[in-house]
């Protein structure tokens, strides 16, 4: 694909980022707490997150190790200029983050035989692969961060250090879900308890939050359209389903009103 079809099709990406938005507020997707039936054939989760995720991982991986490939003869003289480690350390942060979306969290989900739907899956991994391949061609086709730079600056270095809080964030709440099902018994029946600590304190789902927080830190040390967008979907994605979940809990545990919590936004 040349510029014109990869800029017409990050364009749509945007567009439909906008428009999911709203929809996603009437109507959750069908897995985890909102599972349901209707959604069609069913897979277990755990198997359903490796094969929906992974594509993000093995898509940034191939261009990565084209890319350095094809500089090899220079990399060896020379090393990486500034713009170039720029450029490998946004790919090196995708992987990290995919590294755990795709292996590490559903090898240790407590509760993965749960079923989730193939209607998620493929939607998923729709999303993934376009998704990648625009972020993957923005840095290692395009070269649009060693284009468009100069060196190392203040919007790399502060969105860098975002997206590290928000990977802390995102697998530090992550791991306070994970360590409610503490036996056999509530593994099995995929018990749900009221989740507390760390940023549970102010907001229902703090791993989408910390994840959006991730998202935006990389769009800024990016500052490609490409990585904004990925921004705006996470946005998309997980602002209505925060409320979904809050609700949730609202609806399931008396206690849950008094705790205070926002749905998304921390407000402490
Ligand atoms: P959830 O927090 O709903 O679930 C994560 C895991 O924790 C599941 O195994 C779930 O079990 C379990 N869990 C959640 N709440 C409780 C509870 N109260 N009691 C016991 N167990 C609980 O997150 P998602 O599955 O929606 O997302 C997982 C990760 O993926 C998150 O970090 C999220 O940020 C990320 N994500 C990113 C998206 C993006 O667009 N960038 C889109 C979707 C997710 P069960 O499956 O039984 O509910």
């Amino acid at each position: 694909m040349n510029l014109l079809s990869d800029d017409a099709l990050l364009w749509s990406w945007i567009a439909l980022a906008v428009l999911v938005f709203p929809v996603l507020f009437l109507v959750s997707a069908p897995y985890g707490r909102h599972l349901r039936t209707g959604w069609g054939p069913t897979l277990r989760s755990d198997l359903g997150w490796i094969i929906q995720e992974s594509p993000s991982f093995l898509i940034m991986a191939v261009y990565l190790t084209r890319w350095l490939r094809q500089r090899t003869d220079k990399l060896l003289k020379l090393g990486f200029d500034e713009r170039e480690w720029m450029t490998v350390t946004l790919a090196f942060c995708w992987l990290v983050h995919y590294a755990n979306r795709a292996f590490v969290f559903p090898l240790r989900m407590r509760g993965g035989s749960k079923p989730t739907t193939f209607t998620v899956v493929s939607t998923a991994i729709l999303f993934c692969v376009i998704n990648t391949y625009l972020n993957a061609k923005a840095l290692f086709v395009y070269e649009l961060v060693i284009r468009s730079r100069r060196s190392l600056d203040w919007a790399f270095c502060s969105g860098l250090l975002l997206w590290v809080c928000g990977l802390i964030g995102n697998w530090h709440s992550d791991a306070i879900t994970r360590a409610l099902r503490r036996n056999p018994e509530e593994i099995k029946e995929k018990r749900y308890a009221i989740p507390y600590g760390g940023l549970y304190r102010y907001v229902s789902a703090p791993n989408y939050f910390s994840e959006f927080v991730e998202w935006t830190g990389f769009a800024i040390a990016a500052q490609t359209w490409a990585a904004f967008s990925f921004a705006l979907w996470t946005f998309s994605n997980l602002y209505p389903r925060a409320r979904s979940n809050h609700q949730w809990y609202l609806e399931n545990f008396a206690e849950y009103k008094s705790l205070n919590r926002n749905a998304f936004f921390p407000n402490p």
